[in-house]
């Protein structure tokens, strides 16, 4: 050891990394919490609390808009660098883990047997702070040797889980709820209070100081901080659908962008479902709510709109409806929304539930109760709002509460919520949505409380009678003929536990635009580059569509897709929420559940 270094026992990957080791050593929930409650216990509180926030895979707290903006390519170029590998040596250690991380194990040591690495290996409270000095500083280069001088002094089991918080692909199996657990354990608070506490913070580290101080009951809402959202199953069928609960609450699944909204007397925040702020791509959203009094926090989907002519508003059937999410992307990934744009793509907010009002949280009330509150916070807007429901053909009433007066004001709508006793009618609701253009149908249990966060039955999707998957591309290439130049051809992979795993390849759905604008993220997010082909950082999602799931040697998930076509840029998804290899088996298992009663009938 260098004379004057602090010993190794203080070091990040003395107490982190092989923790994170034994962590992805074992299968088990209850082993993983109980390693990582050990580890906790032994920190000291602010050790505890940063290592809290890494062993969620990330970075920075959930609710911080910190990023390192430290891409794939650069870590890449730093760990060729550092091992003095060859980019053929990186690819192939690359191709053997799928993951930069073990890369960085894998090269780092072969490289560095027997050798001492120049500073001693920083440790948690360090990384912490450099990353938040990476985060406020300006120049990708600067990040990068910021990045480097860190990687430096890790020997390799630590620059291993280093590079896997940096790229946010942490793989050992350790969701923030088994934090969560570990925290109950080493500290003795309740599952309950713990879960309510991350929820309402965003910060699992904070949550873990308050623990330890025996004060999670101090946490409190805060508004303009995003709660996580509340997630849906999918369903296959409308009977599938109609087994979970009694008494369904059924509204169309609207294809757009999921936002919440956080509204104090005129002053309004809107967050995307990954918790970004985006009231800047919508201000007219923004400035529609501002009209909405008091505190609250709003959910809903944010679409393309076609407002009814006013010829035809003012006698019925009302012609307003959402347009397909393909007009909304138009408008997407834009920084500056002009208003010309608001003019030639006009949006409204379609809200489905309300999450907290005038100083109460009301997630834990039943949804019966919260679709009551939000018709009396659609009813004290300036412009009262006379939402009906369906009528017996399904035809929806759309009266907006704040209806667009000029293209800086979007219209927002209370989603009619209708009702479904039987299949049947479930069924024929499931058409009209469809007819109407939208995607299909959300099933809530009225019952049923609202988790951030979560995917539970509560909220079942009905979407296409074709299943879609929810992909992760992994490796593209250059097309042919008119495509030569462009990287039009992905590979793409499910998740299956904490890997992902290759299912298909599609080079077809996306118009010459998106192609254009894929080529060059993933251009600049290549792993490695052989050429024809280039492994890319595993963050685009895509949603695909197939005829049939075959069994199949050639790709590494066992199964591959029949006549895959790309649905759609998933941009709002990510991708640890791809679809799982376990959905790729339940619909390959239905597909021939259906096939054997044909072939009997
Ligand atoms: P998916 O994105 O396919 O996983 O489906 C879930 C998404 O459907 C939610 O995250 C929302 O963005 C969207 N959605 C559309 N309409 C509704 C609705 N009425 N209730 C809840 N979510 C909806």
């Amino acid at each position: 050891m260098t004379p004057g270094a602090r010993p190794r026992i203080y070091s990040f990957m003395y107490l982190l990394a092989p923790a994170c080791e034994a962590i992805a050593g074992t299968a088990s929930k209850l082993e993983k919490a109980r390693i990582v409650a050990d580890y906790l216990r032994a920190r000291n509180p602010e050790e505890a609390a940063v290592s809290c926030v890494f062993l969620s895979g990330r970075a920075f707290p959930a609710f911080e808009e910190a990023t390192l903006q430290v891409g794939g390519r650069q870590l890449w170029n730093i760990l060729r660098e550092l091992s003095g590998k060859s980019d053929a040596a990186m690819s192939m250690a690359y191709r053997k883990h799928g993951d930069l991380g073990s890369t960085a194990f894998d090269v780092l040591s072969s490289a560095r047997a027997g050798r001492e690495a120049a500073a001693p290996p920083p440790n948690v409270l360090e990384v912490a702070e450099t990353f938040r000095a990476i985060a406020r500083t300006r120049g990708a280069g600067a990040r990068a040797r910021m990045i480097q001088e860190l990687l430096a002094r890790c020997p390799p089991l630590e620059a291993k889980y280093l590079t896997k918080i940096i790229t946010g692909e942490l793989r050992i199996g350790m969701k923030e709820s088994l934090v969560e657990d570990a925290l109950g354990r080493a500290y003795g608070a309740s599952a309950r209070e713990l879960q309510r506490a991350n929820m309402l913070l965003g910060d699992i580290g904070e949550t873990c100081r308050l623990a330890i101080a025996g004060r999670l009951a101090d946490a409190r809402m805060r508004l303009f901080h995003p709660l996580g959202f509340m997630l849906a199953t999918p369903a296959e069928s409308a009977a599938e659908a109609f087994q979970f609960f009694e008494h369904a609450a059924v509204e169309d699944k609207y294809d757009g962008i999921r936002a919440q909204a956080h509204c104090r007397d005129g002053e309004v925040q809107i967050f995307s479902r990954t918790l970004d702020k985006v009231t800047g791509s919508f201000p007219e959203v923004a400035e529609a709510l501002a009209q909405f009094p008091g505190e609250l926090v709003l959910d809903g989907e944010i679409v393309a709109w076609m407002a009814s002519p006013p010829a035809v508003r003012a006698g019925s059937p009302p012609e307003a409806h959402a347009l397909p999410f393909s007009e909304l992307q138009k408008r997407l990934g834009r920084k500056i929304v002009t208003r010309e744009m608001m003019r030639s793509v006009p949006v409204a907010y379609v809200v489905f539930d309300v999450l907290y009002a005038d100083g109460e949280l009301v997630i834990d009330r039943p949804l019966r109760e919260r679709t009551e509150l939000l018709d009396s916070v659609f009813r004290r807007t300036r412009r009262p709002a006379r939402v009906r429901a369906a009528d017996v053909q399904g035809q929806l009433q759309f009266e907006p509460a704040v209806e667009a007066e000029s293209v800086s004001v979007a219209t927002v709508i209370r989603a009619p919520v209708l009702e479904a006793e039987t299949p049947e009618r479930l069924e024929d609701l499931f058409a009209v949505a469809q007819a109407r253009g939208n995607e299909g149908l959300m099933i809530k249990d009225r019952e049923s409380a609202y988790t951030p966060g979560r995917r539970g039955q509560s909220w079942l999707k009905l979407k296409r009678e074709l299943a879609t998957l929810d992909v992760v591309v992994t490796g593209v290439e250059f097309g042919h003929g008119k495509r030569a130049g462009v990287l039009s051809d992905y590979t793409f992979a499910v998740r299956d536990q904490d890997r992902l795993v290759n299912i298909g390849k599609a080079y077809s759905g996306l118009t010459d635009k998106e192609i254009s604008a894929m080529t060059e993220w993933f251009l600049a997010h290549t792993l490695a580059d052989h050429g024809h082909s280039r492994l890319v950082e595993p963050k685009i999602v895509l949603e695909v569509a197939f005829n049939a799931i075959m069994r199949s040697d050639r790709h590494e998930s066992g199964y591959a897709l029949r006549f895959p076509r790309i649905v759609r840029i998933r941009d709002d998804k990510p991708p640890e929420e791809a679809d799982t290899l376990a959905r790729v088996r339940a619909i390959y298992g239905r597909q021939h559940g259906r096939k054997a009663e044909v072939q009997e009938s």
